[in-house]
């Protein structure tokens, strides 16, 4: 299958009261292990090249393994740039082949968080590709973004009205409690405030911060409104975990891989099975 705009794939899982996962791919191993899953299921799913990836070199290259796997997949894949914060970078993914891309302007003003994803917004203008945007900024580590629990904050409703009456994003990550990284106490998530935005016509919502969260939070935050959902960190633990356990077991190179591919795999299925979104391909 082409590769999918992430704008009508998020529409029609907002219009079907489901959510369409997002896993942080930061391998070619880990994205076909994860489209293994999403075959398997029948399910459309968001495969993101985070920031990582790119401080690592391999942006372009990723992005090309992982656009031959997605157009040799028999369900929707879209290729997504995770917390963007620089229009250089944009740019490069386009060029790229991405067919979603995430401004995080979310460190800046209101005003200027507007006026930057009104540029990306322009820059994706007429070339298949979904924008998300982020309000209220996610506490945690992920990649090189770190946000303290002091800068951190959920979003005022009022912000989220007012940014929506001057720029209109294809898709909303808005702070609502979650934080990247594992929880080390468990988080108070504003079902209210995902709700109240949603009734607002919002774009459909993402929620950052997936990893650790219990089946029971999730279903709740999509049964909110919720349309997207961001798997990082517990999905490199995954691996990570499969991976030592096959090097202390000296399997050999080759077979650790193939367990650690197998465990996302596992991983992958479970998350794909609480969004809903199984069969909606
Ligand atoms: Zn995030």
């Amino acid at each position: 299958m082409t590769i999918q705009n992430l704008a009508p794939m998020l529409a029609a899982a907002s219009a079907g009261g489901y959510a369409v996962a997002q896993f942080n791919t930061d391998t070619l191993e880990i994205g076909q292990a994860v489209l293994r899953a999403a075959a398997t299921l029948r399910a459309p799913v968001i495969l993101a090249i985070g920031q990582g990836v790119d401080r690592a070199g391999r942006l372009a290259p990723l992005a090309a393994g992982l656009r031959t796997m997605a157009e040799a997949a028999e369900v929707p894949v879209c290729l997504h740039l995770d917390h963007s914060e620089s229009l250089s970078q944009i740019q490069r993914a386009i060029q790229a082949g991405f067919s979603g891309i995430m401004i995080d302007a979310s460190a800046h003003p209101l005003a200027a968080n507007i006026e930057q994803t009104r540029r990306v917004l322009a820059l994706c203008a007429g070339r298949n590709i979904g924008v998300e945007a982020e309000l209220g900024r996610v506490a945690g580590v992920e990649d090189d973004l770190v946000v303290s629990e002091d800068e951190a904050g959920k979003v005022g409703f009022a912000t989220v009205s007012a940014f929506l009456e001057k720029v209109r994003p294809d898709a909303l990550a808005v702070a609502v409690g979650t934080a990247h990284g594992l929880y080390t106490r468990p988080p108070e998530i504003d079902f209210a405030l995902i709700r109240q935005v949603r009734d607002l016509g919002a774009p459909p919502l993402v929620l950052h911060g997936g990893s650790g969260l219990s089946e029971e939070i999730l279903r709740e935050a999509i049964a909110c409104g919720i349309a997207k959902l961001n798997f990082a960190t517990e999905l490199r633990k995954v691996c990570l975990d499969a991976l030592v356990a096959a090097a202390t077991s000296q399997s050999g190179f080759m077979p650790a891989l193939a367990s650690a591919a197998d465990a996302v795999t596992d991983f992958a299925a479970r998350k794909l099975e609480i969004t809903g979104s199984a069969g909606k391909r």
